[in-house]
């Protein structure tokens, strides 16, 4: 392993912005769908891990929710997450916040406390057996419609009892161009009013016209991807005054082609403009690696120093919704690390 690639790895870190659903590895679909016998159409786990390999952004979205179908018990919801805890805590992820989709899963008559109570169970058990601390983050799919964002926000706040322990905050994802943020003002409003953080993504296809809606419309404290934010210098200048943290996805944005090669990754270039930036994996089954993988990827086409990168774990930690104390527990860990490195 070189020696940036080994900083990398026990450096700790927070995870702001992964799908639980696009954490699904081949060989724990075919074990699920198995489990339900539900014949999914490929031979075998290395058949289904050569589909991984999609062309475009459709074949990908027709494959994630593919897979999401054979997810129907309490106890598949909570295999995925827990497959996920552990890959991410092997690669020194301290802290994740979590996206889920539950309208990908309610649409298919699953029923809303299923999803949450398998994927809770297992958020459980990772702090207990595993040592990693997480959050969940309830997104609406905005290329459904802003009622069904409504229902959905009903059925979080009955699940919850109002408590915020568990969700903590919503999102905005799926198809972005055509469904511009302001379609969800009024269920994020009433989401802030009763206590829920915000978040969404936005300026990943769709324009910087979108991040400054996130932002004016739906009062996001960070914003998922942002990379088109650097087309709008005033937009850029306002991201940095305001202390806006962006959520970035490397190699993400390498496989659906947000970037055609890593060294136009936009991190660096928004870093020096004093806009604070975090590296995540967004779907890590589909997109080539996990948090570890796409520090590495830009390490290397960036030939970021080592200060950057703990500059960079120590945003995640800043820029997450933990209290303060928590916060100031793991960059103390971030700093005593770097310091022994
Ligand atoms: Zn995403």
């Amino acid at each position: 392993m070189g020696d940036m690639a080994a900083f990398i790895e026990g450096l700790p870190k927070a995870e702001l912005h992964v799908h639980i659903e696009g954490t699904f590895e081949p060989a724990l679909m075919f074990e699920i769908a198995g489990r339900h016998g539900i014949a999914l159409p490929y031979a075998s786990v290395a058949d289904l891990a050569a589909a991984y390999e999609f062309g475009n952004l459709q074949e990908f979205l027709d494959l994630y929710y593919q897979g999401m179908n054979v997810l129907i018990a309490e106890q598949d919801f909570y295999d995925l997450t827990w497959a996920y805890l552990q890959r991410a805590r092997a690669q020194n992820v301290l802290h994740a916040e979590i996206f889920f989709d539950p309208q990908a899963h309610t649409a298919r008559g699953v029923a809303f406390a299923t999803v949450l109570d398998g994927i809770s169970r297992a958020l459980d058990d990772g702090r207990q057996k595993l040592g990693i601390n997480s959050r969940l983050i309830m997104c609406f799919l905005r290329d459904k419609s802003a009622a069904e964002a409504e229902a959905t926000l009903d059925q979080a706040l009955v699940y919850t009892g109002g408590r915020t322990d568990r969700i903590i905050g919503v999102g905005l994802d799926s198809a972005e161009v055509g469904h511009p943020p302001v379609k969800f003002r009024d269920v994020f409003a009433r989401a802030r009013a009763a206590g829920l953080r915000a978040v969404a993504h936005a300026g990943e296809e769709g324009p910087a016209a979108y991040v400054r809606q996130a932002l004016d419309e739906l009062g996001v404290e960070r914003v998922d991807h942002g990379n088109r934010a650097l087309d709008d210098d005033a937009l850029v200048e306002r991201l940095a005054r305001e202390g806006i943290a962006l959520t970035m996805c490397p190699l993400s944005n390498l496989r659906l082609q947000v970037i055609g090669d890593m060294r136009q990754n936009p991190l660096r270039a928004l870093m020096e403009r004093g806009v604070r930036v975090t590296i995540n994996s967004d779907d890590p089954a589909y997109f080539g690696g996990y948090v570890n993988e796409n520090y590495l990827a830009v390490q290397e086409a960036l030939s970021l120093s080592k200060a950057e990168l703990t500059a960079i774990a120590r945003t995640s930690f800043a820029a997450s919704f933990l209290d303060r104390a928590e916060k100031d527990a793991f960059i103390a860990q971030v700093d005593a690390y770097a310091a022994a490195t």
